[in-house]
Formats: C-alpha cells, structure tokens, sequence
C-alpha cells in the first residue's frame, strides 16, 4: 500500500479520498476548506496544514480541484519539494494545454505525471464506481491505473499526455448536445399531443435512442429513475457542463475543429446558466427550452 498525498476534497474529492484510505492506503490530506479537512479525518485519512506538507514522502499525489489555475498553482508549489520520482495524478477537469505544460514541467524536474479526468458524479466518487481517462506514459499510467482502480470501475489509458483531458471534453461535448436534441425532441413530442410514455418507448427503442434518453431521460416520471425524478437535484450540475463545453470549444478552436452544435449547447447552457440553472441538474434544461415543461 502507498502513501498518497490528496489535494481537494470538494465533492469529488472528498468521497475519493475516503475511497483509497478504505483500501488501506495512507492518505494524508488537503483542502482549503475546513469541513473538509474534518470529513477526510473522520473517513480514516490524516490531513495536513498545506499541499506542500500533504506531499512531502509520498509515492504519489493526487489533485481534484476546480479548473487549470489552480493544478498548475499547486504544481508550482510542490515542484520544489517532493521527492524525485513521486507520481502527480491529476484528476480535475482542466484544459488540455494546462494539462499538456504541467506534465512537460513535471518530467522535466524528474516526476512522472498523468491527467485522468473522472466520469461519473458525486454518487460514483462516493461509492467508488468514476470511470477514469488517463493521459501519459506507459511508465506513469502502470503506475497511477492500481491507485486509480480503488477509486472507479474503469481505469482507460486513453493515450499521452493530454489525452485524459481531450478524451472527458469530447465525451462531454457529444453528452452536451446529445442532451440539448433529446430535450428538444421530448418537448415538441409533448407539444404534438404524443403521451410522454409512449414517445419514450418508442424512441427508446428506435434510432432517437441515447443515453439521454434512455438511461437519464430528462422529463420526471418517464425511463429509469433520473435527476428529474428528483427535482434535477444531485445530478451533473449545468454550470459544470457549461465548463466543460467551454474547455471543448477552447481544445477545438486551438486546432481549427468545426463544432457548430457544441457552440450551440454551450450558448444554450449559458443562457441557462445565466437565468440561474446552473446549480440544476444539467437535464433541467428542457424546461428552460419548453416553459411548459418542468425545470
Ligand atoms: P468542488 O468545488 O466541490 O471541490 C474543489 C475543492 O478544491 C474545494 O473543496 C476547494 O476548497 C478545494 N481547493 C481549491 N483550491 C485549492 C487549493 N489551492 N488547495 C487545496 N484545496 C483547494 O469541485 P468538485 O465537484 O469536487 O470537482 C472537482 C473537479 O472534478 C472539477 O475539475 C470538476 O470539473 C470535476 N468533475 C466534477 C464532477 C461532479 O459531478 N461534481 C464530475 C466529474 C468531474
């Protein structure tokens, strides 16, 4: 067993950390906030005063924090005192160019270093079910795919570095207009007079089919139980999906992609955003675009 530095224990984190001191690492964590610190210490973890002390002797380090900024601020700090050969894991969403210059920096000083984005919320970091994308070396990623498999179901090596980070925005951006059209097509199916129930079990089965759809269909009592069942409470937030989309758009325009309907769902999450959805469940966004549809 390893001892590992943890770095942001927000939502994600948080249940992460707890995940890996329950398979019997030694986690010694970090976060800024002070509840935080307490719920890592009640779920087995020891916590330290900074990142530079949560780092010092371990095997590895992991960050789960909000966006590039604050990885490459933290990286900053640890470069010069963690020992050579310590493995940095970064499991934030963050830009690809950030993710690409942070393990450039890392190999150079002598650490290895890979980005592995998560897929799956609260509820999969908690229960340790997140599938991970993993960017870097062959070398990095035998050594962070047994660390990260406590933490998920799945643990992919999505390429170098930079390709954990490419692999969840391209994922998100198909998620993000998969979601927008299913919306769209349940709305106007209402609209025609169709039962809701009955649109669903037809096009659940017929080429309308999505995840979306199927397994997360955004109108409440419609498929599987999903975030609308719940009052779009505790899902995907849309201000979550708004980041990712633009990190999309940004990795897209900085190598001249066409993504007309990424761009549209990012202009619809905003507007969404901006009329105080953000904290919604990413779903609730039909009602947004049907004022007669819940939202
Ligand atoms: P969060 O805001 O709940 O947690 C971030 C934590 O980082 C906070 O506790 C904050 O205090 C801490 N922090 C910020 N700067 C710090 C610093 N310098 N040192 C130590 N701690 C610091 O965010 P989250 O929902 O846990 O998301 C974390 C990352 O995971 C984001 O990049 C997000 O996009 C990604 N993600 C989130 C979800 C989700 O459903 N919440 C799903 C997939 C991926």
């Amino acid at each position: 067993m390893a001892k590992i530095g943890f770095i942001g224990l927000g939502n994600m984190g948080g249940g992460m950390a707890l995940n890996l001191a329950k398979a019997g690492h030694e986690v010694v964590a970090f976060d800024l906030a002070e509840a935080a610190l307490a719920r890592a210490k009640e779920g087995g973890c020891s916590t330290a005063t900074s990142a530079v002390e949560a780092a010092k002797g371990v095997e590895a380090v992991i960050t789960m924090l909000p966006a590039g900024k604050h990885v490459a601020g933290v990286y900053e700090e640890l470069f010069g005192v963690i020992a050579p050969g310590t493995l940095l894991i970064d499991c934030s969403t963050i830009d690809v160019a950030t993710a690409r210059s942070n393990a450039e920096k890392a190999t150079a000083l002598g650490f290895e270093a890979v980005d592995a984005p998560v897929s799956g919320g609260i509820a999969a970091a908690n229960g340790g079910t997140l599938t991970f994308m993993v960017g870097g070396t062959d070398s990095a990623f035998a050594k962070a795919e047994p660390i990260l498999a406590k933490m998920g179901k799945a643990v992919i090596h999505a390429g170098a570095s930079g390709a954990g980070q490419s692999a969840k925005i391209c994922n998100n951006l198909i998620l993000a207009s998969q979601m927008v059209g299913t919306c769209e097509g349940l709305a106007l199916a209402v609209r025609l007079g169709l039962d809701p129930q009955t649109f669903f079990d037809i096009a659940s089965k017929a080429t309308g089919q999505s995840w979306s759809l199927n397994s997360y269909c955004p109108l409440p009592g419609v498929g599987p139980e999903s975030p609308a069942d719940r009052g779009y409470e505790g899902g995907f937030a849309a201000g979550l999906m708004l980041k990712d989309l633009k990190l999309a758009l940004g990795a897209a325009h900085s190598v001249d992609a066409a993504t007309p309907m990424g761009a549209a769902a990012e202009s619809l999450y905003q507007a969404f955003a901006n009329s105080g959805g953000a904290t919604k469940d990413f779903s609730a966004i039909i009602g947004f675009l049907d004022g007669k549809l819940p939202s």
